[in-house]
Order: C-alpha cells, then sequence, then structure tokens
C-alpha cells in the first residue's frame, strides 16, 4: 500500500463534443467499503461515445469515461471483505445502487432512481488507477487475458441480458455488429440459435467476423433475411433501424432495443406491430447478471476480439469507434 504513486495518468472530458484531455490525478485511498485497481486494460463502448459527445446528459464534472474495466486490487478501504490485495478484478457500467427504492427492494436494481454509473458518475478506467465499491466487482475468470476480459464487462454483460430476453429464438437477428454483437453471436450459437447478422452496407471486416463466429446469414440492415425472425436485437444506436427490424420478424417476435441511446424512430404504420410483435428496451444489468455472465462465458467459451490502443490514444479509438472503422472490441492499455 505504501507503494502507491501520489498521482496517475488518466484521459478525462473537458467539455461534452471535445476529444479527451490526457490529465494527472490525485491516487487517492480508497473509502469505506471501496477498493483501488491498478487498471490493467479498459474496453472501450459506445456509451463512452455517448458520454463524450454529450448524448448523455449531465456527466460528473471532468468525468474519467471507461466501464470496462479489469485490474488488480492494490488497496482496500475499512469494510472491504470480498477481495484482497492482488486478486484481479471487473468493474461494469452499474457502479451503485441506492438499496431501498421499490426496484432495488424488488430485485430490480438495473432500474434504480439513484444509481451511480462507472465512467459517467463515477471516475472510471480511462486511467491507470480506478476505485469501485467492492459490491460492484466481480472476480474475473483466469481463461481470459487482461485485454480479452475487459469488453466482457459491458459488451459481454448488456449483451448477455439483452440475449437472454430472445433466447427461446430459434432464428435471431442482430443489427449492428459491434463488439456486443460479436460475443452475444458466441452465446447464440452455442444454444443452436440460427445468427442473422445486419451490417452497414460494405463493412467487410464486421460481415467477414459475423461468418467467421457462425452467422448463417449476413447480409445490410435494409434487406429482409430468408426466413421470417423470431428474435432480434438492435445494438446500432439507429431509430430507423427499428421498423426494418419488425418488418423482418415473425409474429409473436420480440425486439430488443440494447443501446443507452438511440436517433428518433421513425413514424411507422401498426401494421409492422400488429401480431403481438414486442419492442423493449434493455437498461444497465444487475450484479446478477455480471455473476450468470462470468460464470457462463469460459464454459462456452466465448472469444472476444480486440483491438489494443494504448491509453494516450483513447480520442483515437474513439474516433474509430465512431466512424465505424472498428471490428470486434477497442480496449485501452494504460501505461505500467
Ligand atoms: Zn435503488
Ligand atoms: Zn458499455
Amino acid at each position: 500500500m505504501n507503494t502507491l504513486p501520489k498521482h496517475m495518468i488518466a484521459m478525462a472530458l473537458d467539455h461534452a463534443g471535445a476529444p479527451l484531455k490526457c490529465v494527472e490525478r490525485a491516487v487517492r485511498l480508497p473509502k469505506r467499503g471501496h477498493i483501488l485497481i491498478r487498471v490493467a486494460a479498459c474496453g472501450v463502448c459506445r456509451t463512452d461515445l455517448h458520454v463524450v459527445d454529450g448524448d448523455l446528459k449531465h456527466p460528473k464534472h471532468h468525468i474519467i469515461p471507461g466501464h470496462e474495466i479489469i485490474g488488480r486490487v492494490v488497496a482496500a478501504g475499512p469494510g472491504v471483505k470480498g477481495f484482497k490485495i492482488g486478486e484481479r478484478v471487473g468493474v461494469p457500467w452499474m457502479g451503485a445502487t441506492c438499496g431501498e427504492c421499490p426496484y432495488c427492494r424488488d430485485g430490480r436494481e438495473n432500474l434504480c432512481d439513484r444509481p451511480g454509473f462507472t465512467g459517467y458518475t463515477i471516475d472510471g478506467g480511462y486511467a491507470q488507477y480506478a476505485t469501485a465499491d467492492e459490491d460492484y466487482a466481480f472476480p474475473i475468470p483466469d481463461e481470459y487475458t487482461d485485454a480479452e476480459a475487459a469488453p466482457l464487462m459491458c459488451a459481454g454483460l448488456i449483451g448477455y441480458r439483452a440475449w437472454k430476453l430472445v433466447r427461446e429464438a430459434r432464428h435471431l437477428g442482430i443489427y449492428g455488429f459491434g463488439a456486443a454483437a460479436h460475443i452475444v453471436a458466441q452465446l447464440a450459437a452455442f444454444h443452436e440459435q440460427k445468427v442473422y447478422a445486419f451490417t452497414r452496407t460494405g463493412d467487410k471486416p464486421a460481415q467477414k467476423l459475423a461468418r467467421d463466429l457462425g452467422a448463417v446469414w449476413v447480409g445490410p440492415s435494409e434487406e429482409q433475411p430468408p426466413t421470417p425472425l423470431d428474435g432480434a436485437i438492435i445494438f446500432a444506436p439507429v431509430g430507423p433501424l427499428v421498423p426494418l427490424a419488425l418488418k423482418a420478424i415473425a409474429k409473436g417476435g420480440t425486439l430488443v432495443l440494447g443501446g443507452i441511446h438511440m436517433s428518433n424512430i421513425p413514424e411507422m404504420p401498426y401494421d409492422l406491430l400488429w401480431g403481438e410483435r414486442v419492442i423493449r428496451s434493455v437498461a444497465n444489468l444487475t450484479r446478477q447478471d455480471a455473476i450468470e455472465f462470468l460464470e457462463i462465458a469460459p464454459r462456452i467459451p466465448i472469444q472476444p476480439k480486440v483491438t489494443k490502443f494504448d491509453l494516450k490514444d483513447a480520442n483515437d479509438a474513439l474516433d474509430r469507434l465512431r466512424a465505424g472503422k472498428l471490428t470486434g472490441a477497442a480496449v485501452l492499455i494504460p501505461p505500467a
């Protein structure tokens, strides 16, 4: 504990719409119930783009983004019981809940009225160190390297929560084949679902990845699949995909919207929804989702495809994600 540096490097938000700034921040000892983590890897998620671009309002002032944190515990605050110094942990988007609101009390803490979100209202993992509430940190299976484990913490967890709602679909559509989709495709293939991957027109690398992961059909989002879908998940933040996906879904099918932000959904004829089709969103995650998914992932085994960037190149990683020029998941590696 006495070898901790006084300062660390982090990439922080100056103001919405501007590139992140490389800053020096104090390394503070963790408060009661919290752990201090030396960050080994932090995934780059589309939600980080929504924070940086200002789609998500009122972030913590000068927030350090990043909610797919993998690292080792270097200090524990008073009362910490679950983790030892040196243990490897992962920290997801859900960073705190109130434990008292009606949602928390009936097991739906993902909908908490007074939540804390890592990398949005709580400083995140685009840094050399991060602190987390020990109740919202999870042991990471040994099968994964730090960089591979990072995208499991959001692309994996949110993907898993979205997938649970369509796990019975024999023919499953996935719109937007990025980090979350490439993990869900592996979950679906393992459960013998047939995956139909919809990508941007001409996105050859994403189409190749989808085929490599077992998708039975790959095509542009405007196209109709050869078979009506029993369910679909939209991960792209693009509202006009909603009527397109409904058109591809059979009667009684479910359409899950997996993103935290989406452009407006255009007006559409009721016929697209008629026939007991269901549209629903997925919000955040519960700790139970994390426990389940981190147990299942190495058994499949889910293998994330990652592209590493130095922490100081976070803006480059975000730009590439914004431009659709990333295949799989981007992961930031802080300096040693
Ligand atoms: Zn609550
Ligand atoms: Zn995320």
